[in-house]
């Protein structure tokens, strides 16, 4: 039987540095679950579907394939045979990845292949509901954050000119799965912290 630490948060908090480092330190296997929410939007823009139409976006879903899988110790997606690549974080995949996130049946689908990680190994995985739906028994639940001032340039930092708070906004507002603190999860706040001081802060919760 493998296990999960699952690490939620809004974006920018931190998680995917968290998740990587983790993975390094403890062998597990690293996924991205918001890239796959992020394959599913590129593939929807890609056919022209509109992403606020949910009925064309669940016909464009039930029509494509998604292959996760593993490189190395990180998760991989590709759609009908196709690695989407630097454009997963294009700003049109970021304008319209929370309208896609928000159907239903998109989530389902996801969840799924999500939790078939558990077959390939121990994971960490990182997203916005991984403690509350996708893995909500395990123990090693942690929920990052930091001041929105401070995930906004972290963004910027990377290149990432969208606007992340309007991404948290329809996040957390959604009716399927919103972002939210998981039952049992431990909060880790990296406003104030360095990368070096957040793991260790996180090893401490994960040991605890
Ligand atoms: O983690 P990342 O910022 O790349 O996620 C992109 C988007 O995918 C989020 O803004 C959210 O709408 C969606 N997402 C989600 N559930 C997850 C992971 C991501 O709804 N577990």
């Amino acid at each position: 039987l493998h296990r999960a630490i699952a690490i939620d948060g809004p974006a920018a908090s931190g998680k995917s540095t968290l998740a990587r480092i983790l993975s390094k330190r403890l062998g597990l296997i690293m996924v991205n679950s918001g890239a796959m929410y992020r394959a599913v939007t590129w593939k929807v823009l890609q056919l022209g579907v509109d992403a606020n139409d949910r009925l064309a976006v669940v016909e464009a879903l039930k029509g494509m394939e998604l292959q996760c899988g593993v490189d190395g110790l990180s998760s991989t997606v590709a759609v009908d045979g196709v690695d989407p690549g630097d454009e997963l974080r294009s700003e049109e995949v970021n304008a319209n990845v929370s309208a896609v996130a928000a159907v239903p049946e998109v989530r389902e689908c996801l969840v799924s292949l999500q939790r078939d990680y558990l077959k390939l190994g121990d994971v960490v995985m990182e997203g916005r509901d991984i403690g509350t739906v996708v893995f909500p028994e395990t123990p090693y639940k942690i929920y990052m954050d930091a001041d929105p001032t401070v995930r906004e340039a972290r963004r910027e930092e990377v290149g990432e000119v969208d606007s992340v708070a309007a991404r948290d906004h329809a996040d957390s507002r959604r009716e399927t799965a919103p972002l939210k603190i998981a039952e049992g999860a431990a909060i880790l706040d990296t406003s104030g912290h360095t990368i070096e001081t957040g793991v260790a802060a996180a090893l401490e919760i994960l040991v605890s």
